[in-house]
């Protein structure tokens, strides 16, 4: 550093907390670009902000009670293992039609994925997508209980566990991406 550039660094009048008047701060909040010092600094995973920032930052869309994940644990379950049924005796009757399992998987995954949502008021949340993806296994387990009741483990081809996982993986993701 040569002496040009300290001399920019100390040029303009010194700037002081919002908070605190008396301590001068080169620091300011992230969101409202208040200035603050390094008492009032709190870091978040968003990086600095003033303690008002600080506090408003998680939106309410994010808090979910434990009575709502009960609820929406509850509606994860029983709407998975209804379409879990409907998925298995559609697969059965016509799922032969090429692009039929992929509509299923898919169908299956917005009903568990919108019956979460519903059940806790449109929120959000990882602990909620947890939910709306063990509802998909729910119903996976009861397409994968009817297969093995109807055709015995013969089925489970490595061709055809390639598939299944497919749509699977299709299911979840759909279900996953309404609550997360
Ligand atoms: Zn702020
Ligand atoms: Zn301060």
């Amino acid at each position: 550093m040569n002496v040009d550039d300290r001399l920019v660094e100390h040029e303009g009048p010194p700037r002081y907390c919002a908070t605190h008047t008396n301590v001068e701060t080169g620091l300011s909040c992230g969101r409202c670009g208040r200035l603050i010092c390094p008492r009032c600094l709190v870091q978040t995973p968003v990086g600095g902000r003033c303690r008002a920032c600080a506090r408003v930052r998680r939106s309410p869309v994010f808090d979910v009670s434990g009575r709502q994940y009960a609820l929406a644990a509850g509606a994860s379950v029983l709407v998975g293992g209804v379409t879990g049924v409907g998925w298995a005796v559609l697969l059965a009757a016509i799922g032969w039609i090429f692009f039929l399992p992929w509509l299923l998987a898919a169908g299956v995954g917005y009903l568990v994925g919108e019956a979460v949502s519903a059940s806790v008021n449109r929120k959000r949340g990882t602990g909620l997508a947890v939910i709306a993806a063990l509802g998909v296994l729910v119903a996976y387990a009861v397409v994968v209980g009817v297969t093995l009741g109807r055709s015995g483990l013969g089925f489970y081809t490595p061709f055809n566990i390639v598939f299944a996982l497919m749509f699977l993986a299709v299911a979840v993701y759909i279900a996953v991406n309404r609550v997360r």
